[in-house]
């Protein structure tokens, strides 16, 4: 399996200076596994316009897309009215998420692309376009590849996905928000839950917003401290931890900083788990 990082910036896109090394764009990234039809993206951010162009320029179509929604808040999903696919005939284009209260999975696309907001509705997609709903603990299958869901410790709905491939996995987990041992909100069956869901995971791709002294002043905003990052990462025997959707106000030099740190502490905690902060257009081959 293939991982491609398109964005990797979380809440609002970062341009300009302090985002020449990382990229500003917000979360996307896509898997490509062999013998798999579809390439699978996770998250439609602003780093989708750039895959967009990447498969324009490639021109390889008609392509079947599978879109995993972690959640509808906008970093997540506001590059979907300019993914070009879309907008021609022959792909087939399968939004896979969860509902939110009332509002179902199409709505909530939809609704981002009402007239008021933007010019052009979900109505001119000339793609096949449909939606699949999951729900948390849910397990499902895409040819050969399974697919397991978890529900994020995040505002609204937010779905984490774990793919499986002839013993390879990839997680894609954000926003999450781990608390702090001593918080009052820490619960531990919710943390091994999320252990469990993550466990020997050849790649983890998971939401490290914050350094920990940033985490102080934005506790229960749905992101995670990094020092619990490393720790559920660690117990959880990660073989590859990818530190991913980076507070808005950091610079590259404060992004680094968290690698560093992150690999501090593991060296610290003796651990095997090997750890980066992708940048923007990094592939990586899940070994
Ligand atoms: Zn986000
Ligand atoms: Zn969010």
């Amino acid at each position: 399996m293939e991982v491609e990082f398109w964005g990797v910036r979380g809440t609002f896109p970062v341009p300009g200076k302090k985002s020449e090394h990382y990229g500003g764009n917000t979360n996307c990234v896509t898997l490509t596994i062999p013998n798999c039809k579809s390439l699978f993206i996770f998250d439609a951010g602003t780093g989708i316009k750039e895959l967009s162009n990447h498969l324009m320029h490639k021109n390889q179509f008609p392509i079947d897309c599978k879109i995993f929604i972690s959640h509808p808040h906008y970093d997540h999903i506001n590059g979907i009215p300019f993914f070009a696919p879309l907008y021609m005939v022959g792909n087939q284009i399968e939004f896979i998420g969860t509902h939110q209260n009332n509002s179902s999975l199409e709505k909530t696309i939809a609704d981002q692309m009402d007239s008021v907001y933007f010019p052009i509705t979900i109505e001119e997609f000339s793609a096949a376009v449909s939606f699949h709903e999951v729900k948390q603990d849910e397990t499902f299958f895409i040819d050969e590849v399974k697919i397991q869901t978890i529900l994020l410790n995040h505002p609204g709905r937010c779905i984490g996905y774990r793919v499986e491939y002839q013993n390879k996995i990839f997680c894609y987990i954000t926003d999450n928000e781990l608390y702090p041992e001593n918080s009052p909100c820490y619960l531990a069956e919710d943390v091994n839950k999320l252990i469990h869901f993550i466990e020997n995971a050849n790649m983890l791709i998971i939401d490290s917003t914050y350094l920990d002294e940033e985490y102080q002043r934005k506790t229960s905003w749905g992101h995670s401290p990094l020092t619990r990052v490393v720790d559920v990462a660690h117990q959880a025997n990660v073989k590859l931890l990818c530190l991913y959707h980076h507070d808005p106000d950091q610079f590259d030099k404060d992004i680094e900083m968290k690698w560093v740190r992150a690999l501090d502490q593991l060296k610290k905690l003796h651990s095997t788990v090997r750890c980066i902060a992708p940048r923007e257009g990094e592939r990586i081959v899940i070994v």
